[in-house]
Formats: structure tokens, C-alpha cells, sequence
């Protein structure tokens, strides 16, 4: 509720604050001189490398996207089950009046185990928490990539595709939090098996295609890959 105006340090968020190579520098200057409709068709075809959703969706600021989507289709007795929402989108849930449930696998509550896939949503829990609330009561399953708030861990590519199955068989639409999605995307093909001949890009392609949507924050760590 405080005006942006009088925030001189932003603790909350990590967007905005790492470095921009000269290219995307360089794009803000080209894309200065465009009118907008010309700058959400570049943005467009830039995205359409990694996914084929039918609509985009631009905001200034990028928490703007989570304030709508969420609050829209969120509300009193609505349940968003994720792996663990981002502190930011889970603000916009609960002001919503909605709740925000983190269904992280074992593994991902003990930072003293080694494991290759600790962002993973807990696909048994997630089940039976659909059994108890009923599907009606969820609007959403989001799936964070990488695990932000869990310490950035990665979510397997064997795990998106168990939350799609079980999400398309109750009728639950499935979101992705793409904000660190490129890094994910070099941890699938660093460490889950079938994937260390496939580019970033074919990776991050075929995360997107499991999902329904997704929100991201463009100022975060999307240099050119
Ligand atoms: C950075 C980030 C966001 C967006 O945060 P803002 O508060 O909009 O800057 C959302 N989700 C994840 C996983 C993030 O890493």
C-alpha cells in the first residue's frame, strides 16, 4: 500500500538487479524508436521460440500480471497449490482472499540432503489434496521453475509432466512461474538422463509445452542463451 515513490531500497525482489549484456541494452534502444504495437510483436516472435500460447500479455511492472490473473480468478475459498509460490505471487493470492498451499517434495525441506531435482512438487500430496478440496476449489496448480523461494532449486522435467497428467485429469488449469526458467532448463540437461544431447532451447521448449500458461517477470536473468 506505500507509493512506489517512497521505496528507495526494494528487498523483496530480485528482479531488475543483475547485469544486462550490450545486446539488451542495445534492444532498448531499437525498441524505443518503435510504436507498441511494433514492440509486443517483437516481444511476441521472441517468445514464440520457447511456447505457443495463444495470448500475451504485457505489464509494467511484472507483478502487475500475477495482480490480475490471480486476483481475477482467485477469491475467497479458492486454494493455488504449488511447489513453493514466490513470496511476490503468493501476496497476490492471499490478497485475494485465496490461499496459497506449497506441496515441495521431501527432499527440498532438507538442505543437508544431496539431491538432483529439489524444487519437485510433491505429486502424491498433491493428489490427495485435490481428493480432499475438490478441483472445483482450485483455480490453479503453479509450478515455480526454478524454485525461487526454495532456494532455486530445479524441477525436473519427469515432474512438470506427472503435474500435467494429474492436473489435465481434474480439469485444473497449470501454470508455470517462468521467471528463472533458462536455469532449470541447464539443470535438466546437466542432470536428468535423456537430456544431455538436447539444447537449452529444445529443453525449455518442451517445459512450456506441458503448461497452459505462464507468468514471468522479463527483468530477471533471461540473457540471450
Ligand atoms: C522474481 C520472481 C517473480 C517476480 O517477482 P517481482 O516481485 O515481480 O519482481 C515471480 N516469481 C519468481 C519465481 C521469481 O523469481
Amino acid at each position: 500500500m506505500i507509493d512506489a515513490r517512497h521505496v528507495l531500497i526494494d528487498l523483496l525482489t530480485d528482479s531488475g538487479t543483475s547485469a544486462m549484456s550490450s545486446n539488451q541494452w542495445a534492444g532498448i534502444m531499437q525498441e524505443t524508436n518503435r510504436t507498441r504495437k511494433q514492440q509486443l510483436l517483437s516481444f511476441r516472435t521472441g517468445s514464440k521460440r520457447y511456447h505457443r500460447y495463444a495470448f500475451y500479455y504485457t505489464y509494467a511492472p511484472g507483478a502487475g500480471i500475477r495482480e490480475n490473473t490471480f486476483q481475477h480468478i482467485g477469491g475467497k475459498g479458492k486454494f493455488f497449490v504449488s511447489n513453493t509460490l514466490f513470496d511476490t505471487t503468493r501476496a497476490n493470492i492471499e490478497f485475494s482472499g485465496a490461499t496459497g498451499v506449497d506441496l515441495l517434495c521431501e527432499e527440498g525441506k532438507h538442505p543437508a540432503i544431496p539431491a538432483p531435482f529439489k524444487g519437485n512438487l510433491d505429486t502424491v500430496a498433491l493428489e490427495q489434496f485435490i481428493n480432499k478440496t475438490g478441483s472445483e476449489n482450485i483455480p490453479a496448480v503453479i509450478l515455480t521453475i526454478t524454485n525461487n523461494s526454495g532456494g532455486g532449486q530445479p524441477v525436473s522435467m519427469q515432474n512438470i509432466r506427472e503435474v500435467k497428467a494429474i492436473c489435465k485429469a481434474n480439469c485444473i488449469p497449470f501454470y508455470i512461474d517462468a521467471c528463472r526458467f533458462a536455469e532449470n532448463a541447464y539443470f535438466i540437461k546437466l542432470r536428468e538422463e535423456g537430456y544431455q544431447n538436447s539444447s537449452i532451447e529444445d529443453i525449455a521448449r518442451e517445459m512450456f509445452s506441458y503448461a497452459d500458461g505462464a507468468t514471468m517477470s522479463a527483468k530477471k536473468m533471461h540473457l540471450p542463451i
